[in-house]
């Protein structure tokens, strides 16, 4: 259904079409830039949609380029969870991959241009130097002492750089521009630094790394990138973006166009935060389905499609992009709702015992998979005489209007007979342990004679259910800016009740079913086989994606 509506209108959306329009581009090339240093989240998916969006939609291409220029910080884990993000999200990069580190070698070349045309020095200030010489907001900067070096000096230095014959850290390639510019990052920015850190891709064979935002744009270039989308706090590094494509011979100038990051309510969109909780094992990896991670959506049962339509339904623009995680539920649900079969399972057990039901008997009756889509199918629903139902469906006390069962009370086991509650079991705790209940034999496929009785109730036959282990989620964080309060860490806002795991059970026909498979158990919500643990025929485990109704208007429990 999603992937089938109308693209919503966004000024960038705009803007490629007019630069269509006049001929200003035949086509449009886009990229998504990540940094392989941690896996993509919800905001990332945000960014993929709009630029592999719009290359689909204009019939154009959108390159995967990684900005792998801080070796530290970067694996080959992380470069490989994104591609396969990318792809699982129904998007797929034109060619190859690239990677930043793969024009090491020209935008070495562009540096010594920059040299030579007496725009770039190499600079000896320590880093505390270099602060405090770059001013402040309201200050200007002076120029470094070693501002004036000359071209032969700097080209003999900046390979010698290259060379490794410095230290870390001891000089750095800075763009010569202006320190007294009211933008910072005009103030002579380093546009390269040594670092002796082992590359994924490039080994040990470089000791000096060239910075982002002189990477970005040069990469930009090379690829023949037309418009250049990134998050608004890349604005104020524009001008040094077109700096230096102004100042190197460069064919190709793509435009830098900036939109506002997607911020989702009770949970997090840094991916330097994600890592603290994976790394203090405060979640169970990246693909903890509690966490906004691609993979940990897709492994509690997300579908890309509903992640897709968010994308669309939370539009493109500059104003800031907070978002109520109603709103991704929302299409998640209703993407499945259409979509996925629906079964029963039984979560919090409790037993029933039909007193009038012969035992050693099954009958069964045949049930459709959806009620609007007969080409799923449909399978038999047993019944015998030891049921489970869902404990909370029953109440010694009911509340006013309550229409599930009750003592002496009737209620509908769903495709199958009415039954009567007659006897309340507890065990020496007081606990209601089992109901004693009798079918109306005559209410099969029919209304009960001279009565109505509108509740109707999920359940499961004891002997032919399976056991399952059920993982249901709650929200990550206690609030919905956990990472907002400059006094507090955000770990303290952890929800220590995000996770609770029950041994429930589910319908049989199930058994066989392969990781991520999707079901609706019925008035449970959406669930999802685990990626991970969930092995068929063997060991059932199924994640709740998502709740039947909106949950995020109550407190936490
Ligand atoms: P984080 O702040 O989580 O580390 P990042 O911006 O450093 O994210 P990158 O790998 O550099 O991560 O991001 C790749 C692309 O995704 C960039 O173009 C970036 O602007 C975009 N992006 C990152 N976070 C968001 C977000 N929350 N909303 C929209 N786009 C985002
Ligand atoms: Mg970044």
């Amino acid at each position: 259904m999603s992937s089938e509506r109308e693209p919503v209108s966004h000024f960038i959306r705009t803007i490629v079409q007019d630069d269509l329009q006049s001929g200003k581009h035949p086509t449009i090339t886009t990229r998504f830039p990540p940094e392989p240093n941690g896996y993509l989240h919800v905001g990332h998916a945000k960014s993929i949609c709009l630029n592999f969006g719009l290359a689909q939609d204009f019939g154009g291409q959108c390159n995967l380029r990684f900005d792998d220029t801080n070796p530290e910080k970067e694996s080959e884990e992380y470069a490989l969870s994104i591609q396969e993000d990318v792809r699982w999200l129904g998007f797929q990069w034109a060619g190859e991959v690239h990677w930043a580190s793969d024009y090491f070698e020209t935008l070495y070349g562009y540096a010594v241009e920059l040299i030579r045309s007496g725009k770039a020095y190499v600079c000896d200030l320590t880093p505390d130097e270099m602060r405090d010489y770059r001013g402040t907001l309201t200050a200007p900067g002076r120029n470094s002492p070693y501002h004036e070096r000359s071209v032969e000096e700097n080209l003999d230095l900046f390979g010698r750089m290259r060379k490794g014959e410095f230290a870390d850290g001891s000089k750095v390639l800075r763009a010569k521009i202006d320190m007294a510019s009211p933008n910072i990052n005009l103030r002579d920015p380093a546009i390269y630094r040594i670092r002796r850190a082992h590359h994924i891709r490039t080994g040990d064979q470089w000791c000096i790394y060239p910075m982002y935002d002189y990477t970005h744009c040069i990469s930009d270039a090379l690829e023949g990138i037309t418009h250049s989308l990134c998050t608004l706090e890349f604005e104020d590094h524009r001008p040094l973006y077109d700096w230096v494509l102004d100042n190197i011979t460069i064919p190709c100038h793509p435009r830098q166009i900036e939109f506002s990051r997607l911020e989702l309510q009770y949970t997090l969109t840094s991916k330097r935060k994600l890592n603290q909780l994976v790394t203090d094992k405060l979640v169970s990896g990246w693909d903890d389905p509690r966490l906004p991670t691609i993979t940990g959506m897709r492994r509690r049962g997300y579908t890309s499609e509903g992640i897709r339509e968010f994308a669309r339904r939370i539009g493109i623009s500059k104003s800031d992009n907070v978002i109520d995680m109603a709103v991704l539920e929302g299409c998640i649900r209703e993407d499945m709702e259409a979509r996925v079969p629906r079964v029963m399972a039984v979560v919090q057990p409790l037993k029933v015992v039909l007193t009038n039901f012969e035992a050693g008997l099954t009958q069964s009756r045949e049930a459709g998979f959806h009620p609007n889509h007969p080409e799923f199918g449909s399978r038999d629903v047993p019944i015998a005489r030891e049921i489970w139902i869902e404990a909370d469906d029953f109440s010694e006390t009911p509340p006013p209007g309550w229409q599930r069962l009750t003592p002496g009370g009737e209620v509908r086991l769903r495709y199958s007979y009415v039954i009567k509650c007659d006897e309340v079991v507890k065990d020496v705790a007081g606990e209601v342990v089992e109901l004693r209940c009798s079918i109306d034999h005559d209410t099969l496929g029919k209304n009960p004679q001279g009565r109505k009785v509108k509740g109707v109730i999920h359940w499961l036959s004891a002997q032919h259910a399976l056991p399952a282990e059920i993982r249901l989620y709650d929200r990550l964080f206690t609030v919905a800016a956990p990472d907002s309060d400059k006094d507090k860490d955000f770990r303290d806002f952890l929800n220590p009740a995000s996770l609770s795991v029950v041994q429930g059970w589910v319908e049989s026909c199930v058994k066989d079913v392969a990781p991520e498979t999707r079901y609706q158990f019925e008035r449970l919500g959406y669930f999802c086989a685990d990626r991970r643990d969930h092995q068929p025929g063997e060991r059932l485990v199924f994640n709740r994606a998502v709740g039947l109704k909106d949950a995020w208007s109550k407190p936490v429990a």
